[in-house]
């Protein structure tokens, strides 16, 4: 059945590319009004925003790992653009390094802008918007984890990390706000087909990667971008709280 979200309004954070960039087209083709938000890459946002069908989306930009940039961002959608109804906290980066080649100043820089942006931005963002969820009688949080929370991460340490806290920040806000109409969701890809992948999937680990899955391919962003608007569809509050891997049966748990 096809989804109308035709009296909702979403912000979809890291929509200028990518999964992101998915995500907001599903939303407006399912015929939501789509505020997309980016952070440096103001001319493909400006693309993305463009291609969408309907005529009252939006744009706006925010460093997600900055406390105050983030504030500044809800005060301006709380002036100028109304309710939200779903926030897809989609924004994050992947980083690897070698470790050993760091000194202990290094690491805490490295360690500290992924947490920053994957974990603490958004529970930052999370915060700020479900106060005015509460407000406005409830809404929906959507959170773009990872397969690395659960597989671990050796080439990016803190971006394993940030995942598993945002898995827990997730399950922990779905109870804490199920009393206010607020329901949150996680959604666990695998390797996905988009910028932050590039060099790894065309690179000598390629094959290896898309042969960790059955299927032996990655997935592609739509198929992130269905699962996010099968949750924003109506009646899916009693799953709540809930993680879903979408990751070609690559990793398995129970
Ligand atoms: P991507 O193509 O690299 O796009 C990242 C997006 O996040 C861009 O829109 C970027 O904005 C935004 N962003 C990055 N840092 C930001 C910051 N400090 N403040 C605000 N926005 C920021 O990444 P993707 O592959 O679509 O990933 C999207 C989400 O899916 C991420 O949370 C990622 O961890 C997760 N994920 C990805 C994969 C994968 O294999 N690709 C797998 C599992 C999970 P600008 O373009 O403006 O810089």
């Amino acid at each position: 059945m096809e989804s109308n979200l035709s009296e909702k309004t979403v912000l979809v954070t890291g929509a200028s590319r990518g999964i992101g960039r998915a995500i907001a087209e599903r939303f407006a083709e399912a015929g939501a009004r789509v505020i997309l938000h980016y952070n440096k890459n103001n001319i493909a946002a400006e693309e993305t925003l463009a291609a969408l069908p309907g005529s009252e989306h939006a744009l706006i930009q925010a460093d997600i790992s900055d406390p105050e940039a983030v504030c500044e961002m809800v005060d301006i959608l709380n002036k100028e653009q109304g309710r939200i109804d779903i926030l897809v906290n989609n924004a994050g980066i992947y980083e690897e390094a070698d470790l050993l080649e760091f000194s202990y100043e290094e690491f805490r820089e490295y360690f500290s802008n992924t947490i920053n942006t994957n974990l603490v931005g958004v529970a930052n963002l999370s915060f700020l918007i479900s106060k005015e969820m509460v407000f406005h009688g409830g809404g929906k949080i959507i959170n773009i984890s990872s397969r690395g929370a659960f597989r671990g991460e050796p080439f990016a340490l803190p971006y394993g990390a940030s995942k598993a806290g945002l898995n827990s920040l997730g399950q922990s806000m779905a109870v804490a706000l199920a009393s206010k109409n607020i329901y949150v969701y996680t959604i666990a890809p695998g390797f996905v087909e988009t910028d932050m992948t590039t060099d790894i999937l065309e690179g000598p680990r390629g094959d290896a990667i898309r042969n960790q899955s059955p299927l032996h391919r990655v997935a592609r962003p739509e198929e992130i971008a269905n699962t996010a608007i099968f949750l924003a569809s109506e009646d899916k509050g009693y799953m709540t709280g809930c993680i879903i891997d979408i990751n070609g049966a690559s990793y398995l748990r129970s």
